[in-house]
């Protein structure tokens, strides 16, 4: 279904990125890789997904809490692959504390990579999406664009502000062949997670099963994780023909978390 068309998934060497990567490669996309890593997996991580789906696929490192690094991120991309069809603003970093205790560094760098970063990359990309009337941008949010926990209060803001600037950009592209949604995931088992899995094995002498129940009993009433797998699933939709009319939404995939 994507055969032709290029994707740039930021923080896309782990968790929910590399998930939504292979799914648009299986469907015929190239892949522009970005995300942190040691060289020689990254290189692995590429390599396999070239020979895998048989397409091209590149990594472009760039810090994209770094404005120039992220605009020059997109211009590689395009200057490697011509263009860009499909920009999935989704490295995101997450930094629990309460308010009072908040480090300032912390919240600046949440700011930057989760909300800043996808305005960064959409201004880069969308020009040649528009020129050639066909573009999908996808904003990896989350459940806290929706609703809020306590302690995170950086990664809520970030959230809900992705939401907003989804909805802006899908306004200012309704006419055109460019849609921009914004997918609210619930928990999903990537190391940013098991993070917090491991503070509440420590903090409250739980085994890591026990630490897994107590995390998603509090939230989900599916009591299941959220896989890339599904994520990836759901990203291909939203770049099929059937979802040309969505726009401006944001997409919940969370074991029921936010119909409560
Ligand atoms: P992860 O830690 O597994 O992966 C994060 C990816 O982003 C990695 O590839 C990492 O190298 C990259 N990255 C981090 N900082 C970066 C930077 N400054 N520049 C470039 N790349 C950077 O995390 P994940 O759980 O897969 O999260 C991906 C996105 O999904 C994030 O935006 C996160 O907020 C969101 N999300 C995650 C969950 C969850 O439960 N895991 C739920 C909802 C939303």
């Amino acid at each position: 279904m994507l055969k032709g068309k290029v994707a740039l998934v930021t923080g896309s060497t782990s968790g929910i990125g590399l998930g939504i990567a292979r799914a648009l490669a299986a469907e015929g996309a190239d892949i522009a890789l970005n995300g942190f890593g040691d060289a020689g997996e990254v290189e692995k991580l590429r390599a396999g997904i070239a020979s895998q789906y048989k397409v091209r696929a590149a990594h472009i490192p760039a810090d994209v809490g770094h404005p120039q690094e992220t605009i020059a991120m997109v211009e590689r991309a395009i200057g490697e692959f011509g263009h860009v069809d499909i920009l999935v603003n989704n490295a995101g970093i997450q930094h629990v504390a309460k308010v009072q205790d908040f480090p300032p560094e912390q919240w600046e760098r949440i700011i930057a990579i989760n909300l800043s970063a996808a305005f960064y990359a959409t201004r880069a990309a969308l020009p040649g999406m528009l020129a050639r009337n066909w573009g999908r941008i996808i904003n990896i949010a989350s459940t806290h664009g929706l609703v809020a926990s306590a302690e995170k209060s950086a990664y809520v803001a970030a959230k809900h502000g992705i939401v907003g600037f989804t909805k802006s950009v899908a306004l200012e592209t309704a006419r055109t062949g460019v849609t921009c949604n914004a997918i609210c995931p619930g928990w999903v088992l990537t190391p940013l997670v098991q993070k917090q899995i491991d503070v509440r094995m420590q903090n409250d002498r739980l085994s890591l099963d026990e630490a897994k129940r107590a995390l998603l009993g509090e939230k989900t009433p599916s009591l299941e994780f959220v896989t890339p797998e599904e994520l990836g699933g759901l990203a291909v939709f939203l770049c099929s023909d059937a979802a040309a009319q969505m726009r401006g939404v944001p997409v919940a995939m969370d074991g029921g978390w936010t119909a409560q």
